[in-house]
């Protein structure tokens, strides 16, 4: 992947990126560590339980008043005012409906590849196509290469900072210079899933962008940090405009569980939380990378809460002993090499991991 220029010749409309992960079977009794999905093991906080538990009692009424105090807890988080806001059962879900709501006319969306497939796949499923980028050799996105691949047909730019599969980030700098740029011509969507992972995310977010009125669209989910992938909630900040004609499409706020919403609103304010899975994190990616030094994997270097690495030998045959071991990995091919990439646990998760894999000889 380093040579990944190379790529940029060969790159087939499907992209250099497969998943070629082995059919899901996480719920098998035997995968004692489940390090395949980038969740966050250490969650919900007990606020988050304590909220979730109380809002079942009010299972019986739609969610609206829990949503609009839950918009304006955000809102007001992120510099906006409630117009700005989106709410979506995971962040997933808004990236499948923007995506809707722009290419079922056709068109073409632009992004890096490898990236995060779920926009692309909505995309190219309902008749839009998709324009891959590749990489810089350091892993980043490559903004004038992307620029430049936006023609009179480009819909949607699409940009997953920092980015999965990879771990790796693009400078906030650059990438701040090319939304405020080329969102005169055609919006920027920012995926930022794992945003609160960084050392920094005040200072890598694009969310002040929307605030100054350009076209920038940011998806940020509470099933990272917030460690509520189950409870299924996230949401975008963008212009108003686009906020409207996306609500227009869809049931605004009543797609959203009571649980969720009062889960989240407990979780926003729950600031320990999040700084200790932060610290945890941080401490089991440092172990984990230690170990695939010391075991000779040349490991992406990552900012977030998974790693991804080359493997030397068949994919199918590596996830199957790590999976004998009680350990779920996602596995991807990258310019038809195989990778595998491994989401923090807890550390007895990791340290199981890195037990089975010293044993793997296949
Ligand atoms: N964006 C990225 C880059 C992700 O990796 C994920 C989770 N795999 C999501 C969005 C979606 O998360 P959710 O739908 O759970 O909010």
């Amino acid at each position: 992947l380093g040579k990944n220029k190379v790529a940029a010749a060969t790159a087939s409309p499907q992209g250099i990126l497969r998943d070629i992960t082995l059919p899901w079977d996480d719920t098998a009794p035997a995968m004692q560590a489940r390090l395949s999905a980038n969740e966050n093991p250490y969650g919900p906080s007990e606020s988050v339980r304590k909220a979730v538990a109380d809002a079942v009692g009010f299972g019986n009424r739609y969610g609206h008043e829990d949503a609009a105090r839950l918009i304006d807890m955000i809102a007001e988080k992120e510099g906006v005012t409630r117009d700005y806001i989106m709410l979506g059962p995971g962040s997933t879900d808004l990236l499948e409906k923007t995506a809707i709501s722009l290419f079922l006319k056709g068109g073409n969306i632009v992004s890096a590849d490898p990236s995060y497939m779920s926009m692309m796949n909505t995309t190219r499923a309902i008749g839009g196509t998709w324009k891959p980028v590749p990489l810089t050799a350091d892993y980043a996105h490559d903004l004038d290469a992307m620029a430049a691949a936006v023609d009179s047909e480009t819909r949607l730019i699409y940009v997953c900072n920092p980015n999965n599969p990879l771990g790796s980030i693009t400078s906030a700098a650059a990438l701040k210079q090319f939304c405020s740029t080329v969102s005169a011509k055609v919006p920027v969507f920012i995926d930022e899933a794992y945003l609160e992972f960084l050392p920094d995310p005040a200072a890598n977010t694009m969310v002040g962008l929307v605030a100054q009125g350009k076209d920038v669209i940011v998806a940020r989910t509470f099933s990272k940090i917030h460690s509520m992938a189950g409870l299924r909630i996230g949401y975008i900040v963008a212009q108003p405009e686009r906020i409207k004609s996306l609500n227009s499409i869809v049931r605004g706020t009543m797609g959203l569980c009571v649980t969720s919403l009062s889960g989240a609103i407990a979780s926003m304010q729950d600031k320990a939380f999040q700084e200790n899975s932060r610290k945890l994190n941080l401490e089991c990616r440092e172990y984990l990378c230690n170990e695939l030094k010391t075991l000779g994997y040349p490991y992406i270097p990552s900012l977030t809460n998974f790693v991804i690495f080359p493997i030397k030998s068949d994919a199918q045959a590596f996830q199957g002993k790590l999976r004998e071991g009680g350990v779920s990995v996602r596995m991807f091919e990258i310019d038809e090499k195989p990778w595998c990439r491994v989401s923090m646990g807890t550390m007895p998760e990791m340290e199981l991991f890195t037990n089975v894999l010293k044993k793997i000889t296949v």
